[in-house]
C-alpha cells in the first residue's frame, strides 16, 4: 500500500488557512475524491511527493513544462538571472528578445505584449478587441476555457446559442449578458449568436479545446469562423495558452491554417513561471497604451526571471524541432496502446492526440463539443484516476483535461503506464 500520511495531514493544515487548501481549484481533487498529493520535487517526466512517492506526471503543471520538471538548462539560466535582480520595473533587452522569438515562430502575430497569465492575455484581448471593433458583444464556446475574468465565467444553456449566464456567483449578468455561448463544432450556432446580436465585437476560440478534455476544432469549423469573422468585422481571438508551442511549434497554425486577428499565449512560453502574452495585428495592438486610448498595465510583467525561463525554454526547443514528432509518436504508442486495453475490457473509450496533448474520455460516441464530452463516465474515471496514482501514475483529477507529455517521455515509460493501467482495469473489473 502506497503511504500517503505526509500528503493528507499537509491537506488538512492547508484547509485551515488556504481556501479548499489550494491556490487553483481542481488541485482539490474534489472531482474525483481522494487526496491531492502534497508534492516535494518534479524531475523529468516525474512528480515527488512529500511521502517520497514518485508519479509518471500527465499533468506537467498542465501543459507549460513541455521539456519536463526542473529541466537542467532551464534551471541554470533562471538562476543565473536571479543574481541580477528580480524585477526592474523597467524595460528589458530580454523582453524584445522573446516578443521577436515568438513573433518569428506564431503566424499572424506583428506585435505582442507579455503579461503574468493566460486570464490577463485573454481578459487584455478582449478588451482590446472591444475597442477596436466598437462593437460590445463577444462570442465564446460552451467548454472552452480562456481564464477567469468576469466577461468569460458564462454557462451555455440547452439552445444553439444563448446569452450567458454567469458561472460565478459575483459575476454580475450586466458584464455577461454581452457574452454569448455557442457550441463548439458548430458554425450554425455561431450564425445564430449572430442573428441573436448585431453589435458581436470578438469571437475567442480555443482552436485545439483543451479544457473540456482534448477537443481539437475541425478545419470546417475554424475556417469558417475566420471567414465569418471577415465578412462581419469581428476580431477573430485565437486563444492558445495551451496549445501554442504544445500542439506543434506553431501552435494550432499547421493543423488548420487560421491566424487569428489576435492570440493568446500562455503556459509553454515562460517554462514554468507565470508568463503569458497576446498579440497579433499591429494596428490593432498599437491601440494599447500608451500608444492608444486601451489600458493595460503590470508590475511585474516582463519580469527578467520569467522572460529568461521562457527565452531557454524556446531556446531548447528550437535546438531540436523533432522534439513534436518525437511526442506526437509516444502520444500515438499511449493511445493506440489504451484503446486496445479498453477494448479487451469492454470499456468505451474515446481518444485524440495533437503533438504532445492526449486526450481520452470514457465514452461511447465521439466527442466533439461540451455536451459529447459531458456524457463521458465520470464516475468511472474517479475510480481509475485513483488507481493509476496509487500505482504511481499522475493523470489530471478531473475527466475534462488534457494530458501532457514533455521531453524525458520515452517508450519505456509509456509502456510501463500501459501496464499499470491493465492492471488496473483488471482491478476495476474484478470489483477491487
Ligand atoms: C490555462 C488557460 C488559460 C488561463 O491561463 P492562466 O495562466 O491559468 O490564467 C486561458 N486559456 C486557455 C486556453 C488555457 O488553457
Amino acid at each position: 500500500m502506497q503511504q500517503i500520511l505526509h500528503s493528507i495531514n499537509d491537506f488538512n493544515e492547508a484547509k485551515q488557512v488556504i481556501p479548499g487548501g489550494v491556490n487553483s481549484p481542481v488541485r482539490a481533487f474534489g472531482s474525483v475524491g481522494g487526496t491531492p498529493r502534497f508534492i516535494k520535487e518534479g524531475k523529468g517526466a516525474y512528480l515527488i511527493d512529500e511521502d517520497g512517492n514518485s508519479y509518471v506526471d500527465f499533468v506537467q503543471s498542465y501543459g507549460p513544462l513541455i521539456l519536463g520538471h526542473s529541466h537542467e538548462i532551464v534551471v541554470r539560466e533562471i538562476v543565473k538571472a536571479v543574481h541580477k535582480g528580480l524585477s526592474y520595473g523597467a524595460p528589458t533587452e530580454l523582453e524584445t528578445s522573446l516578443a521577436k522569438e515568438i513573433i518569428s515562430v506564431c503566424e499572424g502575430v506583428e506585435k505582442i505584449r507579455l503579461v503574468n497569465s493566460g486570464t490577463e492575455a485573454t481578459m487584455s484581448a478582449i478588451r482590446l478587441a472591444r475597442a477596436f471593433s466598437g462593437k460590445d458583444d463577444i462570442i465564446k464556446f460552451e467548454g472552452c476555457y480562456h481564464g477567469h475574468s468576469d466577461s468569460l465565467l458564462v454557462k451555455g444553456g440547452s439552445g444553439l446559442a444563448t446569452f450567458g449566464e454567469t458561472s460565478s456567483k459575483g459575476v454580475i449578468a450586466d458584464i455577461t449578458k454581452h457574452t454569448l455561448v455557442a457550441k463548439y463544432n458548430s458554425l450554425d450556432s455561431v450564425r445564430e449568436c449572430l442573428r441573436l446580436s448585431k453589435n458581436v465585437g470578438a469571437i475567442i476560440v480555443e482552436p485545439i479545446a483543451g479544457n473540456m478534455g482534448l477537443v481539437p476544432a475541425t478545419k470546417d469549423f475554424l475556417q469558417g469562423l475566420r471567414e465569418l469573422c471577415d465578412k462581419e468585422n469581428i476580431v477573430l481571438i485565437l486563444d492558445e495558452v495551451m496549445s501554442g508551442f504544445r500542439a506543434s511549434f506553431k501552435g494550432s497554425y499547421p493543423f488548420y491554417g487560421v491566424q487569428g486577428d489576435l492570440c493568446t499565449l500562455g503556459k509553454v512560453i515562460g517554462g514554468g513561471m507565470p508568463l503569458a502574452a497576446f498579440g497579433g495585428r499591429s494596428d490593432i495592438m498599437d491601440m494599447l497604451s500608451p500608444v492608444g486610448g486601451v489600458y493595460q498595465a503590470g508590475t511585474l510583467s516582463g519580469n527578467p526571471i520569467a522572460v529568461t525561463a521562457g527565452l531557454a525554454t524556446l531556446g531548447v526547443i528550437k535546438q531540436d524541432l523533432n522534439l513534436y514528432t518525437h511526442l506526437e509518436n509516444l502520444a500515438n504508442r499511449f493511445v493506440n496502446g489504451f484503446q486496445e486495453i479498453a477494448m479487451q475490457y469492454h470499456i468505451a473509450l474515446q481518444t485524440s492526440v495533437r503533438g504532445s496533448m492526449i486526450g481520452f474520455f470514457f465514452a461511447q460516441d465521439s466527442v466533439y463539443d461540451w455536451d459529447s464530452a459531458a456524457k463521458a463516465d465520470t464516475q468511472f474515471y474517479s475510480i481509475f484516476h485513483a488507481k493509476m496514482l496509487e500505482k504511481g501514475v499522475n493523470f489530471a483529477p478531473s475527466q475534462f483535461e488534457t494530458s501532457f507529455l514533455c521531453a524525458p517521455f520515452n517508450n519505456d515509460i509509456i509502456d510501463s503506464v500501459l501496464v499499470k493501467i491493465e492492471e488496473s482495469f483488471k482491478e476495476i473489473k474484478a470489483g477491487q
